[in-house]
């Protein structure tokens, strides 16, 4: 496996500050994206989280992790991705309250483990939201190093479900799979992850190193699919997002 240049030092101020919310896209009906301007913007490595903490008049706070989307490039701003629960805390307050100009406190940048420095080849497997950090792998790729061979395995449940759906289509990088309703026409993988859709990447197991995010269930299923497929255990990380999916 080949290393490249780390694109970056890793740098974590890890202290609370208050960010400015510039931008908000609609990704799909369940997901937008926040791009947040931070006075103590570090770059980050491709794959890292923010912490995002809410505080009520009361008092009461509550704290999530979110992965940043974009690449570090990106200079001053990060942008989170969030994927809206309908019983959640903190994820329908984004979705619903929070406007361009809002002010929210995050710290970070965190994580040393599931991170990418510029390996290649990498395959990237991801489920629903578990995509957010594999896109700033994937979107720092593009715009550092765009030799290196990085594939992207991306499950959704339907058509609706696919975030950065036009990025994505702008390269070569990505195999859907539509685990509930393909689209009229599909001819590409259905169904869960599988061996024939991790093989039709075309990552060699015996050369490459993984990327797995997603809910537990889906991380526990396609990281145990790539061991069986000949990917090196220590290659191959992981990040949950939580219980289900
Ligand atoms: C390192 C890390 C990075 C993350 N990055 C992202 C990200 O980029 N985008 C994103 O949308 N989320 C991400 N998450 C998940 C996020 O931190 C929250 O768990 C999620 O937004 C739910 O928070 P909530 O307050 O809305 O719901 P909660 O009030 O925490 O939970 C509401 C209900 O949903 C269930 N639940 C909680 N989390 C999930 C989940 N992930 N899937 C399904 N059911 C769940 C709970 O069991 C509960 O029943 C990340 C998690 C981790 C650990």
């Amino acid at each position: 496996m080949e290393r490249l240049t780390p694109p970056l030092a890793p740098k974590a101020p890890g202290r609370w500050q208050i960010g400015t919310v510039t931008e908000i896209l609609t990704e799909t009906p369940t997901v937008k994206s926040f791009r947040i301007a931070l006075p103590l913007w570090t770059a980050h490595l491709p794959g890292q989280h923010y912490d995002v903490r809410l505080t009520a008049p009361d008092g009461y706070q509550a704290q999530r992790s979110y992965s940043i989307a974009s690449s570090p490039l990106d200079e001053g701003a990060i942008e989170l991705t969030i994927d809206r629960l309908d019983d959640g805390e903190v994820s329908p307050y984004f979705h619903d309250v929070v406007e361009i100009g809002d002010r929210v406190e995050v710290r970070g940048p965190f994580a040393a483990y599931f991170v990418w420095s510029g390996e290649s080849p990498t395959l990237l497997v991801g489920g629903g939201s578990g995509v957010v950090p594999l896109m700033s792998m994937l979107r720092h790729r593009r715009r550092t190093a765009p030799d290196a061979v990085m594939k992207l395995v991306y499950s959704v449940r339907d058509a609706g479900d696919v975030i950065f759906a036009r990025e994505l289509a702008q390269g070569d990088e990505t195999l859907l799979t539509y685990t509930r309703v393909a689209p009229p026409g599909w001819s590409g993988h259905t169904g869960r992850v599988d061996a024939a859709l991790i093989a039709a990447a075309g990552v060699e197991p015996s050369h490459g190193g993984a990327f797995v995010c997603g809910s537990n269930g889906f991380v526990e299923t396609a990281g145990r699919l790539l061991l069986q497929q000949g990917f090196d255990p220590a290659r191959v990380r992981t990040e949950r997002y939580g219980p289900t999916g």
